[in-house]
């Protein structure tokens, strides 16, 4: 062999140029290794799909006549990915080692290391996975400035010529978001379908991941469900446009424990798929599109907001995790200093908002976007975890989770750790906007309604905690400053109270 290209578990995109003829003097070599199954402790489904995943490329690519070196942990044993690369080309003879660009830091910065190292040939790809060239990403992002993610998606929307017409927006508008906000109704709940869900046998990796001692944490069963190949990720896209697509929008927003599909609702869970590059966001969104073309049943403001998920905000928060690497990874610009509590681990907690979220995830390694934002990262904001910890805790439990995507959404968007670079203001809630959106408060050992005394839900002494707190520069912001008005109006008793509660609420953080 005179080259040797490397496959890491996220670069499984079947359409790339490199996979277009075959050439026997090209190995590809695609590893199971410890180091990359544990620099965070993981979700035992996370590691499970990405090791099956990977298995299957191997399998796929060896049947289109690729020559094809699949190692797993038993094969790797201790080895770093660089002491890999230098023993995979000494022992084939290869001069060559040609590599897809990483999309997370980590892995770029081992890997350039291994680079100025080496005496090989080393030589670097494009992963052909992204909307928006690599190289194009300092036109439209700027280090450690705000780039608002709107403006970002308008130009995207032109340049992909994505639901637009001649004259601009479909519809006339940019954004649906103020049509996508419904609660599920008690009547809406029988209607919400089942997910589609794949069964993979996961015995012999998870008896791997035992012999190897890779930690994990949460639930497998001996099957998994999320899709695995390219054909699985098609399956679910399709059925995603089939079932779901009608009401994303409108229930996007939605949080129920009242439906068996609570976990899933109307969401497409392609998350892993397009991490993990087994299918392009461009085929997603035409799919998706051209299903609106089809079914008069599915309104713009659905649409829309699919679209604004993957053209937008994925391709946008790439943007600013490579513009802001490695400084975002430091970011601490409210100075939170607290442990994360003990129940993220567990879901024991009496808060049912918080219990149901951790609950499902430790379940299905899956959580939507504002179980994500607007609860756990809503409690963490309000009490202060040291972002180090929260990160680590998302990158873990989610099935999609890998840094690119999870730093920038964790540090920035939920706890605004970055002062400001992605959110204009921080996402903080009281228990209102709980149940607002949700049915959890309903059963919740707490009472929303209440901001003193024992039952009081915590949110809410600690959402004005958070505001007292941050005022000086939170009342500067247009879209906060009026809220201290309803501050004001109570009795200085009744805010000593409030304060009160939270203190204790903090104490106690453990009990809660
Ligand atoms: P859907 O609701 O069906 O949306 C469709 C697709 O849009 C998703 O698959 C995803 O690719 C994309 N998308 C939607 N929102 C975002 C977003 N904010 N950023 C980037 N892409 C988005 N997403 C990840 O893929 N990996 C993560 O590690 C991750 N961590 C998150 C951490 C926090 C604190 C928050 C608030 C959000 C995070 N997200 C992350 C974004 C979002 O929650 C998930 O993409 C989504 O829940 C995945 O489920 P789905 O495929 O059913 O998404």
């Amino acid at each position: 062999f005179h080259t040797l290209r490397l496959i890491l578990g996220d670069q499984l995109n079947a359409n790339h140029s490199w996979f277009k003829q075959t050439d026997s003097g090209v190995l590809y070599l695609i590893a199971e290794l410890h180091s990359e199954a544990h620099y965070v402790k993981h979700h035992i489904q996370k590691v499970t799909a990405f090791f099956l995943a990977m298995q299957g490329f191997a399998d796929a690519l060896q049947q289109a006549g690729h020559q094809v070196c699949h190692l797993t942990l038993d094969d790797t044993k201790g080895l770093s990915l660089t002491e890999l690369l230098t023993q995979q080309a000494d022992k084939i003879g290869a001069q060559t080692i040609q590599l897809q660009r990483p999309d997370e830091y980590r892995l770029l910065s081992q890997l350039e290391g291994f680079q100025s190292t080496t005496s090989l040939q080393v030589e670097w790809f494009d992963t052909e996975h992204f909307l928006l060239p690599f190289a194009e990403i300092p036109t439209h992002f700027k280090a450690k400035h705000s780039v608002r993610m709107e403006h970002f998606y308008r130009k995207m929307r032109k340049r992909f010529d994505v639901l637009m017409t001649e004259e601009g927006p479909e519809g006339g508008q940019w954004n649906y978001d103020a049509n996508n906000r419904n609660k599920l109704k008690k009547q809406d709940l029988a209607d919400i379908p089942q997910p589609l869900c794949f069964q993979h046998p996961v015995d012999d990796i998870v008896a791997r991941l035992h012999q190897h001692q890779v930690p994990c944490f949460g639930q497998i069963g001996s099957h998994l469900s999320w899709p695995v190949t390219r054909r699985e990720a098609h399956q679910l896209l399709d059925y995603f446009c089939q079932h779901l697509l009608v009401n994303f929008g409108r229930f996007q927003d939605a949080m129920t424990d009242q439906s068996e599909h609570a976990w899933s609702l109307y969401h497409s869970r392609l998350s892993f798929a397009l991490n993990s590059k087994l299918i392009h966001p461009m085929t997603v969104i035409q799919a998706a599109v051209s299903q609106f073309h089809q079914d008069p049943q599915i309104d713009l403001a659905q649409i829309e907001g699919f679209v604004r998920q993957i053209l937008g905000w994925r391709e946008y928060v790439r943007g600013m995790y490579w513009i802001n690497m490695p400084d975002y990874r430091q970011q601490n610009a409210l100075d939170a200093q607290r442990d994360l509590p003990e129940y993220f681990w567990t879901g024991e907690t009496k808060m049912n908002c918080l219990s149901q979220a951790i609950h499902q995830s430790l379940d299905f390694a899956y959580a939507h976007h504002i179980q994500r934002l607007m609860v756990t990262g809503n409690f963490c904001l309000l009490t202060g975890i040291e972002p180090q910890q929260v990160d680590d805790w998302y990158l873990g439990i989610y099935i999609d989770a890998i840094e690119w995507v999870e730093l920038p959404n964790t540090r920035g968007m939920s706890q605004f750790a970055d002062g400001g670079w992605i959110a204009s203001k921080p996402y903080a809630a009281s228990g209102s906007y709980m149940n607002k959106m949700s049915d959890y408060c309903t059963s919740c050992h707490y009472k929303v309604k209440e901001k003193t005394g024992e039952q009081a839900c915590p949110l809410n002494s600690l959402y004005w905690r958070f505001m007292v707190k941050h005022r000086d520069w939170l009342s500067k912001n247009p879209r906060i400053g009026m809220i201290y008005g309803n501050w004001d109006k109570q009795t200085p008793d009744q805010r000593q109270a409030v304060l009160d509660r939270a203190d204790w609420c903090l104490q106690e953080i453990e009990s809660l």
